[in-house]
């Protein structure tokens, strides 16, 4: 159910009212508008709830959250989230750009792309740690080592850290080096490690599983934010089809459906979802023009001898160019491409 506050509730009272959804056995969520505060109050509602709800001092009115995910979805939140963390800044007309290497391979590597990207324009940086592979024989990442080069670059460059965490185990030393905590398309439904990221201060980055459904990324969402913890991204990175011309299918009305159903931000992430260098630029334009939120795109100095997924790795040069493009559409759909400045 959602509690709307009158627009001249006082504090006073929108305190009282949570403590009042907490005593009825619900979390209270607050959510503060232009208009109204509204509190979000989840969980098991018994008969009497609304009534009682509805009798207390500066409340508009106690409606029914119709989606099955509750603080994720528009109706108890209408203006769209912009969350900030360090340089990324994302949602709300203002265009985030993540880019960097599928996997951190050395200190060379790295900073040579931080520097590349951010010279293009990116306004974070990508680099895996910790890599989710298909097989156990694939290059599994190199760890804390990578995370240490992580916090190097963003020393180097000032751009905010984006990487994976695959295991509960590993939250709270992930954390200790990110800005945004990667949830892998591998791990979306792995509702102990979303509890864990949820409780984490750092904002999150969840990618669609593969196979899943929209409703059941939203609910995913859902178990991080139910946590606490308000700032999450969902990434659409392409999903299981019959079409094998791609590695995955890019549905960019993913953008148009979220925006509809939530407030959370939304990232494309045209190399996964294309899995070819050569389909990236045309996918990352499309989802500016779509309206994404945000994009996240592989890039690498050499992309012929990446340990991970150089195929579909832009080079520096292809990088710049497709972020000329973007650029160029950003502006044509009112979406601000903030500058990094340097450190
Ligand atoms: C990645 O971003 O490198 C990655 C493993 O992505 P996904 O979880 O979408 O496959
Ligand atoms: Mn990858």
């Amino acid at each position: 159910m959602i509690v709307v506050m009158a627009t001249n509730a006082t504090a006073e009272q929108i305190e009282h009212m949570v403590e009042r959804v907490e005593q009825l056995g619900l979390k209270a969520h607050v959510i503060q508008g232009t208009e109204h505060t509204v509190i979000a109050a989840i969980g098991e509602k018994r008969e009497e709830t609304k009534e009682s709800l509805e009798m207390g001092p500066g409340v508009s009115a106690v409606v029914p959250i119709l989606a099955p995910y509750k603080v994720a979805s528009r109706e108890v939140k209408p203006t769209p989230t912009q969350i900030q963390c360090g340089s990324l800044t994302i949602g709300a007309g203002t265009l985030g750009v993540i880019a960097g290497p599928c996997s951190v391979e050395s200190e060379e590597q790295l900073i040579a792309s931080a520097r590349a990207v951010k010279a293009a324009g990116a306004t974070a940086l990508r680099g895996g740690a910790f890599k989710p592979r298909t097989s156990p024989y694939s290059f599994q990442g190199m760890k804390k080592e990578g995370l240490k080069l992580l916090a190097a670059a963003r020393e180097e460059t000032g751009l905010a850290i984006v990487t994976e965490v695959v295991s509960t185990d590993d939250v709270d030393l992930v954390a200790e080096y990110a800005d945004v905590l990667q949830v892998g398309a591998r791990n979306m439904q792995n509702y102990r490690l979303l509890e864990a990221v949820g409780k984490s201060d750092r904002a999150v980055l969840l990618k669609r599983g593969a196979s899943a459904t929209m409703d059941e990324l939203l609910l995913a969402a859902e178990y991080i934010l139910n946590e606490g913890n308000p700032n999450v991204m969902l990434c659409e990175r392409g999903i299981r089809t019959f079409e094998s011309h791609t590695r995955f299918t890019l549905p960019l009305a993913s953008v148009s459906y979220l925006h509809r159903k939530t407030h959370l931000p939304v990232v494309i992430d045209p190399s996964h979802g294309t899995g070819h260098a050569y389909m990236v630029p045309d996918m990352a334009v499309a989802a500016v023009a779509a309206g994404a939120d945000g994009l996240i795109v592989e890039v690498h100095p050499d992309p012929e001898n990446a340990l991970s997924d150089g195929y579909q790795s832009l080079n520096f040069d292809l990088f710049e160019e497709t972020m000329e493009r973007c650029r160029r559409v950003a502006e044509a759909v009112d979406m601000t491409l903030p500058a990094v400045s340097s450190t």
